[in-house]
């Protein structure tokens, strides 16, 4: 009888600590999990960051390439609003008229 209620309750510390164990593991995997989830969302910002960081990197060197010099005022403006005139660059028609008869009257 003894040996049974010893039995039972080896059995019941059995249930007890794998029980505890199984919560334990439980709780270590949701703590995984939840780490995973965060490790994911943080990565795919600091990728997006970086994505953006390096776009903006691309687009300054154009915007760069992009302007350049009136040969009459010096004036530096976008490439696509001004004039360009026998290899000459020229940030209005006024301005290509101008230089123009500069160079006429010379
Ligand atoms: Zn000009």
């Amino acid at each position: 009888m003894i040996y049974l209620l010893a039995f039972i309750n080896i059995k019941l510390l059995q249930g007890y600590f794998v029980g505890r164990l199984l919560l334990i593991l439980g709780i270590l995997f949701l703590v995984w999990m939840g780490y995973r989830f965060l490790n994911k969302t943080w990565s795919a910002r600091v990728k997006e960051v970086e994505q953006r960081e390096r776009k903006k990197v691309q687009e300054q060197p154009k915007t760069v390439q992009q302007v350049k010099a009136c040969a009459y005022c010096k004036t530096h403006i976008p490439e696509e609003e001004g004039i360009y005139q026998d290899d000459h660059f020229f940030c209005s028609y006024q301005h290509l008229d101008s230089y123009l008869e500069h160079k006429q009257s010379k």
